[in-house]
């Protein structure tokens, strides 16, 4: 059996699923090798001048479940069962990241928030159970935006994530802290949220992937609401086959999510293979001009975007130029819906069923007042405030009325364009990372990097942000994949045949940033 000791080995850090169960397998290497070294990875990075601060504990029991999976694949051997056990498990012994909004049977989980402080997980969120029953490991608990609730993982409780590529640039947000566990190889792949671009838009600051899939792939039970009718679990991966493979894992109908739907295809997830030179030359791909022409997209993201373009034209797709005028409101009408519903949710928090109390004994009103004001962070109580407003009698009909009737249009249109067209190509968004601090005190500008990812949560399609290029400062660039609802294993096809040609774009860490 592999050598187990703690030395920090970037090689098996840089292992991808495929990769792992193929030697894992054969005997070559064991899951506590694998889930030691990550642990090591990440107490050499906490001891650093400035840690990444993407996870905020390590499960306890992460070691010893991977010495079970080590005697189960031991066990299997022995009796001669090893293809049965790895069909049945094709996750065994892979640790993965979790962000702080997903429940992990006895593990705390807090959404960042002062609030939840305390609370631990009565049951495990039907993603995790599922991740288990195939043999993965739930690593640790990753930092994250409150309640999921900003884009640059700056506003938590436990302070900022850095950006493993530029440790002064910000992780990007919500689910920062399972994207810099992963581009850090602190694990192989991570479970991150979107409402508004909570997985894409951290893979495209931090150099990875991130799929937010079509809505109902995956279910949402067991994961703490933000906007019920855009929330959705996605994946951080650093190549496509590591988003894939948990993909087929976890999609499928679950009884507890009525809003959960299978995945047609799934089957090719298994092994990820890039698309045809032919089906390549046959895609007709829609660039939407609000976003080609958009004001305040940074010039060396334009220029990824136009050198992405040219990879698809070289493969024989056709790209149009494609006007889509209601875009242009995508982001009002998802703040005017996300806040709505989050004011909405978020009133379970009432300091008697969970988490943190301040009772000062003197009633109800004053102890659900008083916990409220003690345990929601300002940008919360931001939302909060401004989604009750919008729910208000006297404006519903003006602002969330009007919020659901372009949501509908954005619907409408974006579903008549797939009739057309099999993808839409835009940036993941308009700038790299920006500087730890620069944004933190002006929400608008922070909502302002969400322009070009909510309109895929309000159309409920999928979309994959991809490490597409580097910035002149050497930042990572992600480029979107957007396509029709449940086209997400083409996507991820169409990912596929990308990385086998820009292979060095998902380990921005390991190589030095080196393209
Ligand atoms: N940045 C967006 C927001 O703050 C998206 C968040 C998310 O996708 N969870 O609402």
């Amino acid at each position: 059996m592999a050598d187990n000791s703690l030395a920090v080995s970037l090689d098996l850090g840089k292992l991808t699923i495929q990769d792992f169960m193929r030697e894992f397998k054969a005997g070559k290497v064991s899951s506590k090798a694998l889930t030691e070294n990550f642990l090591a990875l990440y107490n050499q990075d906490r001891e650093s001048e400035l840690p990444l601060n993407a996870f905020l504990e390590i499960y306890d029991d992460a070691v010893s479940l991977a010495e079970k999976a080590d005697e189960e694949r031991r066990q299997a051997e022995v009796a001669g069962t090893l293809d049965k056990l790895f069909e049945e498990k094709p996750l065994l012994g892979i640790p993965f990241a979790v962000k702080d909004n997903i429940s992990v049977r006895g593990k705390h989980l807090t959404c960042s928030s002062k609030i939840l402080q305390g609370y631990v997980a009565p049951y495990d969120a039907t993603v995790i159970s599922r991740l288990k029953s195939a043999g993965a490991i739930p690593l640790g608990r990753c930092n994250m935006d409150e309640f999921a609730m900003g884009s640059s993982t700056e506003y938590s409780i436990y302070g900022p994530t850095r950006n493993p590529v530029d440790r002064n640039c910000v992780s990007g947000g919500s689910s920062g802290g399972s994207t810099a566990a992963v581009a850090a190889n602190q694990a192989v792949f991570g479970l991150g949220t979107e409402t508004g671009g909570s997985v894409r838009l951290p893979a495209s600051y931090c150099g990875i992937y991130g799929l937010k899939p079509t809505y109902g792939v995956l279910s949402r039970w067991g994961v703490v609401a933000y906007g019920s009718s855009l929330d959705q679990v996605g994946l951080l991966g650093r190549t496509p086959g590591d988003i894939g493979i948990p993909l087929g894992v976890l999609s499928g109908v679950d009884f507890y999510d009525d809003t959960s739907r299978d995945l047609p295809f799934k089957e090719e997830l298994k092994k990820l293979e890039p698309l045809s030179g032919e089906s390549m030359a046959s895609l007709r791909i829609a660039i939407p001009r609000q976003f080609a022409e958009a004001k305040g997209l940074n010039r060396d993201v334009a220029k990824v975007f136009e050198q992405t373009k040219d990879w698809f034209s070289s493969k024989g797709a056709v790209l149009d130029i494609v006007d889509l005028p209601v875009l242009d409101s995508a982001i009002a009408s998802y703040y005017v819906i996300a806040l709505s519903e989050a004011a909405s949710n978020l009133s379970r928090f009432d300091g008697v069923r969970y988490g943190a109390r301040v009772d000062n004994g003197t009633g109800y009103d004053d102890l659900y007042v008083d916990t409220r004001s003690a345990g929601f962070g300002p940008e919360v109580k931001r939302r909060i405030i401004i989604g009750n407003y919008v729910l208000s009698e006297q404006f519903s009909g003006t602002c969330y009325k009007k919020g659901m009737t372009v949501r509908a249009k954005i619907q409408e249109e974006v579903s008549r364009l797939f009739e057309n067209y099999d993808l839409i190509l835009c940036p993941t968004c308009p700038t790299t990372a920006f500087k730890l601090g620069q944004k933190v005190d002006d929400p608008l500008e922070m909502y302002l990097s969400d322009l070009f990812t909510t309109f895929v949560n309000l159309a409920r399609i999928p979309s994959l942000s991809v490490p597409a290029g580097r910035d002149s400062d050497n930042l990572p660039v992600g480029i979107q994949f957007a396509g029709a609802m449940f086209s997400d294993v083409r996507i991820l096809r169409i990912a596929q045949t990308w990385e086998n040609e820009h292979p060095y774009c998902g380990f921005p860490v390991c190589n030095g940033g080196a393209e």
